[in-house]
């Protein structure tokens, strides 16, 4: 198994190139903002209770997020490695998904981190807003708070996996195909090892 987690701010590419490194590594994607989206989709309680804070820019409760990945583990016990996308996002998410992992006598092999500007995350995200139908990316404010709530809390999870040696920074701005080759090739030197 290769366990990869996808990292950077809100706008920084990971959904972009989750999609092409799941297609190349045959890894299965878990994105919880695509999770909670499904839920606020099928208009469940969580669904509702989340997207409130979604709106707001804000992040869902630690307990809720887990839970969710820890069900999309079990539901997939064939597959080849798992792609984390938009988690851990706080330092007990990460505590909590090397512990799932664990239990299952995994680990995280790779923490790829997408370095993007503000200005540019900015900027591809009022861009993403005009045609993705997603309400906190229509709003310059609602933008700069997921950008707040990644300094303030998830930074954190940078630091965890850095006490482990697990993290590559990768330049997150040039064209989707260089940036795909700079994160494959990360992957393939550690594959490699
Ligand atoms: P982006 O990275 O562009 O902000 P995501 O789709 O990853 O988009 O997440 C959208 C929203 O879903 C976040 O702003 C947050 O409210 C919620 N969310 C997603 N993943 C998590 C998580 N791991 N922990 C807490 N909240 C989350």
């Amino acid at each position: 198994m290769f366990n990869l987690i996808l990292f950077g701010p809100p706008g920084s590419g990971k959904g972009t190139q989750s999609e092409k490194l799941m297609a190349r590594y045959g890894l299965k994607h878990l994105s919880t903002g695509d999770l909670l989206r499904h839920e606020i989709a099928n208009q469940t309680i969580l669904g509702l209770e989340a997207k409130s804070l979604m709106d707001q820019g804000q992040l869902v409760p630690d307990e809720v997020v887990i839970g969710m990945i820890s069900t999309a583990l079990d539901n997939n016990p064939l597959a080849n490695g798992f792609l984390f996308d938009g988690f851990p996002r706080t330092k007990a998410q990460s505590v909590a998904l090397d512990k799932l992992l664990e239990d299952r006598n995994e680990a995280i092999n790779v923490v790829l981190a997408l370095d993007v500007t503000e200005q540019e995350l900015v900027k591809r995200l009022l861009n993403r807003g005009l045609t993705s139908n997603r309400s906190d990316d229509v709003n310059e404010d609602v933008i700069r708070a997921r950008i707040a709530e990644y300094h303030k809390k998830t930074s954190a999870v940078a630091e965890h996996y850095q006490q482990f040696g697990k993290v590559v920074l990768v330049p997150g701005e040039g064209t989707v195909e260089e940036i795909f080759e700079s994160l494959s090739g990360e992957i393939d030197r550690r594959k490699a090892a």
